[in-house]
């Protein structure tokens, strides 16, 4: 791997001597390789692998700005593992480091290639997803918080359990004026609403009645139905 991307980097050097006989060709492939593996580490999450804090307050920052220049939306889902400090009371840490990987790749798996998923802190992940709105995002959520709940987790040979998280879903549109911790709040609050109102659960504002425009599968429109039931009496 490390030898295949050295040569990916080495395509793009020139040395204007002879070239066969460059004795810095080497230690800058070296370098570059070291640079871009730095970078990575830099964004990434140890435990889980996911996008750190550092990188999601970054790339916040970018996507509103691109969203307040263009058209569509930016929706942000926040989700937090519940009782977790139970979880690690009774089962140690180590195993709840293994819950926090099972969640972050259960993440993986549901978000689409160009969301970016990242852990938030402690027990609790965000994604943002770009060109997307509230109703395509509380789907999202929906499916996410349903594999959580449903996707066992090993602890050994004998035994698993099951976790769930409750989910905080919002819209940033190109009107809108709030600034990155106000974007983040009002999610959070509606992750507040869901960890109030039992958990296990998907909280958002409620929906227009996009359910009218011809855009909508059959899929969606049983997927809004559930969601407008759920939202009622949620704000
Ligand atoms: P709620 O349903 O209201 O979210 O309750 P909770 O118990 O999940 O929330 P609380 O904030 O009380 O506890 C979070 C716990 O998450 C506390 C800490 O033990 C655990 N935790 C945070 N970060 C890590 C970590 O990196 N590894 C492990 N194993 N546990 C962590
Ligand atoms: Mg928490
Ligand atoms: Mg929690």
């Amino acid at each position: 791997m490390k030898s295949e991307n050295n040569q990916k980097l080495s395509e793009n050097l020139f040395c204007t001597g002879d070239k066969n006989n460059c004795h810095f060709l080497n230690e800058i492939i070296e370098l570059r390789h070291e640079v871009n593996l730095l970078t990575e580490q830099v964004r990434t999450d140890a435990l889980t692998g996911l996008y750190n804090f550092r990188f999601f307050n970054e790339t916040i920052a970018v996507e509103m700005e691109r969203t307040r220049r263009g058209t569509q939306s930016l929706a942000m889902i926040l989700l937090d593992i519940d009782h977790f400090k139970k979880f690690n009371d009774d089962r140690g840490h180590e195993l709840g480091n293994q819950a926090l990987i099972h969640i972050a790749n259960l993440i993986k798996i549901a978000v689409r290639k160009l969301d970016y998923a990242c852990r938030f802190g402690g027990e609790e992940f965000i994604i943002l997803l770009p060109n997307t709105d509230l109703f395509q995002a509380i789907h999202v959520a929906e499916r996410l918080r349903e594999m959580i709940a449903t996707t066992p987790l090993i602890l050994n040979s004998q035994s698993s359990t099951l976790l769930t998280a409750s989910f905080g879903v919002d819209e940033f549109s190109t009107y809108m004026s709030d600034t990155c911790e106000g974007f983040i709040q009002r999610v959070d609050t509606w992750l507040y609403q869901a960890k109030h109102s039992g958990r296990n659960r998907v909280s958002h504002p409620k929906l227009r009645q996009r359910i009218q425009t011809e855009a909508v599968t059959l899929e969606e429109k049983n997927a809004l139905f559930d969601a407008l039931n759920d939202n009622n009496g949620q704000g």
